[in-house]
C-alpha cells in the first residue's frame, strides 16, 4: 500500500482526485455505497477516506416510566468498508482514527488490525462529541486531543508500543494525516492558538493535513500561507464539498463553522428549486478547484456525503 505523501510525490505537481465516504447507517447495504462511488473510479482516485462515527447515547422510555440509556452506533463498519474498497477497487483506503470512544489500548489494537489488513494510512482526529452531548469527553484512559493520538501512532512507527517498552516489537509504518480548519476550529479562542496546536500535531509526527470544507478559496490560500510562515511544511489537502441544497446555506455554517461568500449565497437564494441550487454548487466548486489547481494544491479531496452525481460533474470538468 502506498502512503498518501508518496501518492502526492508521484503525481509530480498534478493535482490528485480523491474522495471521502461515510459508512452507511446500520442495516443499510454496503453494495449501495460501493455502487455509488464506482463511477468515480473513472478518475482514478489513489486513495479514499472512510469516516469513523463514535457511539451515541439514546434514551428509551420503559413501561415502568423510567428511562433506559442505550449506547448505540449508527454508522459502524469503517474498517470493513476500508477492506472492501481496497479489494474491490484496488484503491488505498484511509480510515479515520478517533480519540473519542477509545482507550489507548483499544486504539493500539485498532491500529494493529489496520496494519494486519495492509492499511498503513490513517487520518488521526479527536472526533466529534458523542451525541447528544455538545462537548467532547474522552473515554477514561483515552485522549482529549488529536496530538496525543498522533504521538501514539508515531511511537508505534518507532516500534514503541504502550506497555511493551522492553520488548523488540516490529514498528508499524503509518502515514499520519491530521485535520485543520481554514476558518478556525470552533473551540479555539483565536487563529493563533489553533495554529499553535496544529503545529504541535505536525511536530509530534503527522505527515500531511486535510482541511475542513470552505467556500471561499482565499481563506484556504491564506491558511496555507500562514502554515508555511509557522514552519509547517507538510502537504496541505483542501477538503471540498459542492453546496447541494438551498437549506445548506443555513446548515453548513452551523455544523461546520464556516462562512458562505455573499456571491454564492445570493446565487443559491435566487434558485427556484434544489436542482438549480445543486448546479450552482457544482459550478462554484469547479471554480474553486481551478483556483486551487492554479495555486498548486496537491490533491482535490471531495466530501461525497453519500451522493456522487455532483462530484462526477465536477471531476469530468477537471480530471
Ligand atoms: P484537535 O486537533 O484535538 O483540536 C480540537 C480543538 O482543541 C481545537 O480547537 C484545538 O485548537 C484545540 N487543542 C488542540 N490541542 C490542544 C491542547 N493540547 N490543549 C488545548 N487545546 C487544544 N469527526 C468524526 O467524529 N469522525 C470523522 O471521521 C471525522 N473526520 C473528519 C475529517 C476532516 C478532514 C475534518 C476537518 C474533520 C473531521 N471530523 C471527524 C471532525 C473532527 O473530529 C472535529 O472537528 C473535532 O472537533 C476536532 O478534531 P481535531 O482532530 O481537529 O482535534
Amino acid at each position: 500500500m502506498t502512503k498518501i505523501t508518496d501518492h502526492i510525490k508521484a503525481a509530480n505537481g498534478k493535482p490528485i482526485f480523491s474522495i471521502e465516504v461515510i459508512p452507511p447507517i446500520k442495516g443499510d447495504n454496503l453494495k449501495n455505497l460501493l455502487d455509488n462511488i464506482e463511477p468515480l473510479m473513472e478518475f482514478k482516485p489513489p486513495f479514499i477516506d472512510v469516516t469513523y462515527h463514535r457511539e451515541e447515547y439514546i434514551e428509551r422510555p420503559l413501561p415502568d416510566g423510567t428511562i433506559q440509556k442505550i449506547v448505540t452506533r449508527k454508522r459502524p463498519g469503517t474498517v470493513g468498508i476500508c477492506a472492501a474498497i481496497m479489494h474491490k477497487f484496488g484503491v488505498d483506503p484511509v480510515p479515520h482514527v478517533l480519540c473519542g470512544g477509545f482507550t489507548r489500548e483499544e486504539t493500539e489494537d485498532f491500529l494493529i488490525d489496520l496494519h494486519y489488513l495492509g492499511i498503513d494510512n490513517a487520518l488521526v482526529l479527536r472526533g466529534d462529541p458523542a451525541k447528544p452531548f455538545s462537548t467532547f469527553k474522552p473515554k477514561e484512559n483515552g485522549y482529549s486531543y488529536a496530538s496525543e493520538l498522533v504521538e501514539q501512532v508515531a511511537n508505534m512507527n518507532r516500534g514503541v508500543y504502550l506497555h511493551e517498552e522492553d520488548t523488540a516489537l516490529a514498528p508499524s509504518d503509518f502515514c499520519i494525516g491530521v485535520a485543520a480548519y481554514p476558518e478556525k476550529h470552533f473551540e479555539a479562542l483565536d487563529h493563533d492558538i489553533d495554529f499553535h496546536y496544529l503545529k504541535q500535531k505536525i511536530d509530534k509526527g503527522a505527515h500531511y493535513i486535510v482541511t475542513q470544507m470552505f467556500f471561499d478559496t482565499k481563506k484556504f490560500l491564506d491558511f496555507v500561507a500562514r502554515c508555511r510562515q509557522e514552519g509547517i511544511t507538510v502537504p496541505i489537502i483542501p477538503g471540498l464539498k459542492p453546496l447541494s441544497t438551498r437549506k445548506q446555506l443555513q446548515i453548513l455554517p452551523k455544523l461546520f463553522h464556516l462562512e458562505i461568500p455573499e456571491e454564492l449565497r445570493k446565487a443559491v437564494e435566487s434558485c427556484e428549486n434544489d436542482q438549480q441550487a445543486r448546479q450552482v454548487g457544482v459550478e462554484w466548486c469547479i471554480q474553486q478547484c481551478r483556483e486551487l489547481t492554479a495555486a498548486g494544491a496537491p490533491v482535490l479531496h471531495f466530501y461525497t456525503m453519500g451522493k456522487a452525481d455532483n462530484i462526477m460533474k465536477i471531476a469530468r470538468e477537471l480530471f
